[in-house]
């Protein structure tokens, strides 16, 4: 009975903490009469959360903010330097390692090119420690003294760590177990999408976003929903990338026909670039150069013009879909197709979405490019054990 009085009393004390601390992080600076009316916490609690997480190192002072009249309030802010995470990208093309401090300003990348295909788990898994290495060495910290380490996988995760992952060719690879021996540090694996849509939610452009759908563009095509609240963000990943945008059409790797990933993944553009009559060979060997090259010669019309308005009509249909089925106030197109189409694809994207939108909901979805740059995916992944740290009130 008395340990569970305590136990009640050591919850509570934790659920202030992560109030306090998520509203600091995801919102920046507030001060503690802020804090009191976001979080609903009395003045004397608010003063005493502040004083242990300024005592822990992850909150300092601001400087001050005048209030008309009245005394200054001092500012608080989370201060980046308490801690570091990685994040992996596991792509279908690359690794790319990030070093962040827990704030999610990167300090160190590296990025590896990997065998497209069939990658061999245990080779993958060799590269993710490499690079952890790689990057803490870099930045001259050890990666023992990691917060924790987030790794997306471009598939489900399932609770035993293994992963299903049709792009990679994994059925039930338990990725968990060949990385954990390795890593000192606690260690996290989810899906790709659902960790990017988390990002682009707290650091991206999915902030003030009341409903943001992020599709994540690669080889494979994925999407999350992303939700957020004053408390917070959820992101659930869905399987959009095998919604049907064409009946009985292209064959796709899941083994359906017409799925919008093979019209609009990458393999499946350079694909349809190469049937195109007086298509220009493409420079580069593997998949990431040859789509660079494909967009760099469709600034001049032609084949490679032709094929991006090919696949920009599919992305339109399959967003239009989307913002039937779910009216987001925002669609954010990220992951490293969507950097490279740029900017340049957007109306035409648009004005397929437009056409398929019922009329009434037009105006209430803003489509816009991510704003996360090349190491998208592995912020999101580093998103991970900071929701973590975050949820267990920062200790
Ligand atoms: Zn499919």
């Amino acid at each position: 009975m008395k340990r569970d009085v305590g136990r009640t009393t050591r919850d509570l004390r934790r659920h202030n903490r992560t109030s306090v601390l998520t509203r600091l992080y995801l919102h920046g600076p507030a001060s503690r009469f802020d804090l009191m009316r976001a979080t609903g916490l009395s003045s004397a609690t608010v003063s005493n959360v502040v004083t242990g997480l300024v005592g822990d190192g992850l909150v300092a002072e601001a400087g001050l903010l005048d209030s008309d009249g009245g005394r200054p309030r001092t500012l608080l802010e989370v201060r980046p330097g308490f801690g570091q995470v990685a994040g992996v990208d596991i792509g279908e093309t690359h690794v790319q390692v990030g070093l962040f401090d827990w704030t999610l300003d990167t300090l160190a990348t590296a990025t590896y090119p990997m065998d497209e295909g069939r990658p061999d788990p245990a080779l993958l898994a060799g590269l993710v420690t490499a690079g952890i290495e790689e990057v803490t060495a870099k930045a001259g910290t050890d990666s023992a003294a990691l917060l924790g380490v987030g790794v997306g996988v471009p598939g489900a995760v399932l609770p035993d760590g293994r992963v299903h992952a049709p792009t990679l060719g994994w059925s039930g690879v338990p990725f968990d177990g060949l990385l954990r021996p390795h890593i000192a540090a606690p260690l996290h694996l989810d899906n790709c999408a659902r960790t990017l849509g988390q990002a682009e939610m707290w650091r991206g452009a999915g902030r003030g976003a009341e409903r943001a759908i992020v599709a994540l563009l690669a080889v494979g095509v994925g999407a999350a929903v992303a939700t957020g609240s004053p408390g917070g963000v959820t992101s659930t990943t869905s399987e959009w990338g095998h919604t049907v945008v064409e009946k009985g059409g292209a064959p796709c790797r899941c083994g359906s026909r017409g799925c919008l990933e093979a019209y609009v993944g990458a393999d499946a553009i350079l694909a349809h670039h190469e049937q195109q009559p007086g298509a220009a060979e493409l420079r580069g060997s593997g998949t990431e150069q040859r789509l660079a090259a494909l967009v760099a010669d469709a600034r001049r019309p032609g084949a490679a013009a032709d094929t991006v308005r090919w696949a920009a009509g599919y992305l339109g249909v399959g967003i239009a879909n989307l913002v039937n089925l779910l009216s987001p106030d925002r669609v954010i197109l990220s992951g490293w197709v969507s950097a490279l189409l740029g900017p340049e694809v957007l109306p035409a994207v648009r004005e397929v979405m437009d056409r398929h939108v019922l009329d009434y909901m037009t105006g209430g979805t803003v489509l816009e490019l991510g704003r996360l740059g090349q190491e998208a995916v592995a912020l999101g992944a580093a998103t991970l054990p900071v929701h973590e740290l975050l949820t267990a009130g920062g200790r």
